[in-house]
């Protein structure tokens, strides 16, 4: 039997960071960043207020109190957008708003609160510190400076930043575009009406929505059914322009197992037995002229998913171009007794939780056949048992890989 590192080591070794691609702005969100970006211009790239107020000159207002006002001439309106090039006289004061470019010779901005909000002549009780409410030309970002590295993953933050220097097109590493395949003349449609000794379909589902929080574009076929000039086809006519096939079911030793029969034969994808539960049968190759990596995963549910979390989850990330492709985990004690299988590593649907003294506990969850899908929706992480232990004990440490960022 082949070891689970053995397996994960063969996919990850197949594949590398997508070549990276020039996309517009907002594509580039959650992606990482393929360039150094350098700002060609300073932020803020003029003189400007950071207050609706009144620019002045400080020996015009100096000592202006509540008691001892200031009255000075307002000889313009400066609005954010103005393009004027206004001189701020003697003597005098420009209404200025946010943002607007500050006249020549400002020397601090008195905000609307500390006035009468005057228009043709302004009442000032208060001065201002020197340079007040005046934000410099570059403080944010000088011209030439390197704003962003390669390899950042683009948050919303980073996306106004490279909008805030002009960039309206950035090089990323692309989302793979991963084809997910259902195989099983047993399934239907959910929406359909199940007739007897049919299942709907829910590795499609459950799969596609796997790849897609990993950031996968995904391409959710549906159903082939069990022939093997029908997968064929369906193989065929999904790989162009695709980076990553997945399908379910049909690689056991069954009769009809399709997968296994159809691309044994092709000699490019291997099947084998990996010594972990649940998940046992496993194929791993490349299909076509261009080779795209298919996972073939076991057709039960939760060896599905867990098989997608364990192998083909830290592929994606590594097309994807991320450097740390596993799920974080936690050290937990196990709340109770179970029996493990000799010889391979179990990953065991559960439930984490905090014991008194803030140390993680993980309960299994429910039963733990690998049909049944009800209690590997309640689990919220794996708990992982080593290959030689046949008995986890209440109290042993377990490490636990913490599924769904949004639920911890
Ligand atoms: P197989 O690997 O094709 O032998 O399937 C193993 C078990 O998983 C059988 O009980 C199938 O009915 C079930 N199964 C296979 N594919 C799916 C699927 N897409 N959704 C739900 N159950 C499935
Ligand atoms: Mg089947």
């Amino acid at each position: 039997m082949k070891s689970v590192d053995d397996h994960l080591a063969e996919g990850l070794a197949a594949v590398g960071p997508l070549p990276a691609v020039d996309v517009a702005l907002l594509e580039a969100a959650d992606c990482l960043l393929a360039e150094d970006v350098v700002s060609p211009i300073q932020l803020p790239s003029f003189v400007n207020s950071s207050m609706d107020g009144y620019a002045v000159r400080m020996a015009d207002v100096a000592g202006a109190a509540a008691d001892r006002a200031v009255v000075l001439p307002v000889v313009g309106d400066l609005p954010a957008g103005s393009v004027e090039e206004v001189r701020l006289e003697p003597g005098t004061a420009v209404r200025i708003m946010t943002g607007a470019p500050a006249p020549v010779g400002a020397e601090a901005v008195v905000p609307v609160e500390w006035t009468d909000r005057g228009v043709a002549r302004v009442r000032i009780e208060q001065a201002p510190q020197p340079g007040a409410y005046l934000r410099a030309a570059g403080e944010d970002v000088e011209a030439g400076e390197t704003v962003l590295r390669a390899g950042v993953r683009l948050t919303p933050r980073h996306i106004a930043l490279l909008a805030a220097v002009g960039r309206d097109h950035v090089l990323v590493r692309p989302r793979p575009r991963v084809v997910v395949i259902s195989t099983g003349s047993e399934l239907v449609e959910p929406g359909r009406r199940l007739g007897f000794g049919k299942i709907h379909d829910s590795n499609g589902y459950g799969l596609t929505a796997a790849a897609a929080e990993v950031g996968a574009l995904t391409h959710h076929v549906g159903i082939v059914e069990d022939d093997p000039q029908v997968l064929m086809s369906a193989l065929e006519g999904h790989l162009a322009g695709a980076d990553l096939v997945i399908t379910s079911g049909g690689v056991s030793a069954g009769a009809f197992d399709t997968v296994k029969e159809v691309l044994s034969r092709l000699g490019t994808v291997r099947f084998d037995k990996v010594a972990m539960q649940p998940g046992m049968p496993q194929g791993f190759g490349t299909l076509g002229p261009d080779r795209v990596p298919i996972f073939t995963l076991p057709g039960n549910p939760v060896s599905a998913m867990v098989s997608f979390e364990v192998f083909v989850r830290p592929v994606l990330r590594k097309m994807w171009g991320e450097t740390n492709l596993h799920r974080p985990e936690v050290s937990a004690a196990a709340a109770r007794d179970w029996p493990s299988p000799a010889e391979k590593r179990q990953f065991v649907r559960a439930v984490l939780e905090r014991g008194s003294d803030g140390s993680f506990v993980v309960t299994p969850v429910g039963g733990q056949g690998s049909h049944l899908v009800a209690d590997l929706a309640e689990a919220t992480c794996l708990a992982v048992v080593p290959e030689q232990v046949t008995q986890v004990r209440a109290g042993d440490m377990l490490r636990c890989l913490l599924l769904d960022r949004a639920r911890q």
